[in-house]
């Protein structure tokens, strides 16, 4: 069986336009979903990196408004999204440069706007234009608007004014609709009723009719019970086979010939069960959004760390050994972030394996 490198053109390195549209078509034929990461630093991204290199994977990096400020550095002002703009501008500078090196296609994304962040969104589109001028391809792969929180039709409206925008350099746009519970990004959805948490199939087809007389460069976040960040255990029933409806009511509506017409995204998947991911995936889901798991897993490595090294890090010279003994060796940040980079690698690499991307290049 030919592998995902077979259908593109650019096999290392970020990706863009046909190149995102063969892999996620690819991914939706093999069902397999790629696992979005969301990453704050050099050390995350190359962690990250790492983990799909050795699962022989392709992987999305994306940067979050608040991510993209932290790539800025917390000292920068974000007044009119400077740092969440620049940041994000920087971050995707770094990865462009860096992912080659690890000889796998790699999505470059950035996460959640909200119509309060919108100016963030414009200031990046604006980079990307420049970048697209300079060389005929868009800065980032792909955006997300999420506009869920409006009106249905006034998310469809704005999300398609977007896409008529990113549409002439074969941008890739991401929109949600439906609630997704949880906080996450400045939007509070936790008092929200269960029954509200799930998106009907005729809203996924307005979405896509309205979308799809665009550009066919677009995924549907649609909400089945997903929630966003920290996840307790049986407060929400996820329904992922809701999917198949959303693709089989698109598809009898377009009398397409395609069983599932729409690419559609797993939000809040933090602490779903492998099942649930996989009958989401054999519906059509393509890119599964990972963050609250991760974060944990970095912190992991370094909390042990710190834990099982303490003697050694109190003071620059003398531990347990000898009072003249040095201890450069143990408060280098090479040493002990990196033992944070090994966990969060490992845990990418379980994602990978469970979403079945390992071994697709
Ligand atoms: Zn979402």
């Amino acid at each position: 069986m030919p592998g995902a490198l077979e259908v593109l053109s650019r096999k290392q390195g970020v990706i863009v336009g046909d190149d995102v549209m063969a892999l996620f078509k690819y991914a939706r034929e093999h069902k397999f979903a790629i696992p979005a990461i969301n990453v704050t630093s050099s050390s995350t991204v190359v962690a990250s990196l790492e983990a799909a290199r050795d699962a022989k994977s392709p992987i999305i990096l994306q940067v979050s408004q608040g991510g993209a400020a932290y790539f800025a550095g917390k000292g920068v002002s974000n007044t009119n999204q400077f740092a969440s703009i620049n940041g994000a501008i920087a971050a995707a500078h770094y990865i462009r440069a860096i992912a080659p090196a690890y000889g796998i296609p790699v999505v470059l994304h950035t996460d959640h706007c909200a119509k309060k962040l919108l100016p963030w969104l414009d200031g990046m589109l604006d980079e990307d234009e420049k970048y697209f001028q300079a060389h005929g391809e868009p800065l980032f792969s792909s955006h997300m608007i999420d506009l869920s929180e409006e009106e249905k039709d006034e998310n469809i409206a704005i999300t398609k004014k977007y896409l008529e925008r990113a549409a002439p350099m074969k941008q890739w746009l991401e929109m949600e609709i439906g609630i997704t519970g949880g906080e996450e990004d400045g939007v509070d959805n936790t008092g929200v009723d269960n029954s509200a948490l799930y998106t009907q199939p005729e809203d996924i087809y307005d979405v896509y009719a309205a979308l799809s007389s665009v550009s066919p460069y677009f995924s549907i976040a649609a909400g089945f019970g997903n929630v966003h960040g920290v996840y307790k255990p049986g407060n929400v029933k996820l329904h992922p086979e809701l999917l198949g409806s959303h693709q089989a009511y698109t598809k009898e509506q377009i009398k397409g010939t395609e069983d599932k017409p729409l690419f559609l995204v797993f939000h809040g998947g933090s602490g779903s069960s492998k099942e649930e991911f996989l009958t989401a995936i054999s519906h059509g889901v393509v890119k599964v959004n990972l963050d609250t798991d991760l974060q944990f897993a970095y912190l992991q490595g370094i909390r042990d760390y710190m834990l099982t090294k303490k003697d050694y890090i109190m003071k620059q010279v003398g531990n347990p050994e000898g009072d003249d003994k040095p201890n450069k060796k143990y408060f280098d940040p090479r040493v002990w972030v990196r033992e944070g980079e090994k966990t969060m690698s490992a845990r990418v690499k379980e994602a990978l394996s469970d979403f079945n991307t390992a071994n697709q290049l």
